[in-house]
């Protein structure tokens, strides 16, 4: 009886819906924190802002890095 309770993964954890807020959050532009991030920022690869802030971005806002090159991304 004790060992099956010990034998329960955590799995359940990762489908609880509760997590999508925190993941779309994640996703916010971080200049604006109004449109999603779907710049992708190189070399650090971080995806960080907008279509909007991206064309006045010189440093990465998550990382501080210098941008060398942007990519538009999309996601749906
Ligand atoms: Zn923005
Ligand atoms: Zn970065």
């Amino acid at each position: 009886m004790v060992m099956e309770r010990n034998q329960q993964p955590p799995v359940q954890r990762f489908r609880a819906p509760g997590n999508l807020p925190a993941l779309s959050s994640s996703l916010l532009c971080l200049t604006c924190k109004q449109r999603p991030s779907i710049m992708l920022l190189l070399p650090c690869s971080h995806l960080a802002v907008c279509d909007q802030c991206a064309r006045t971005t010189e440093l990465c806002p998550r990382c501080t890095r210098p941008v060398m090159c942007i990519i538009r991304t999309v996601i749906l």
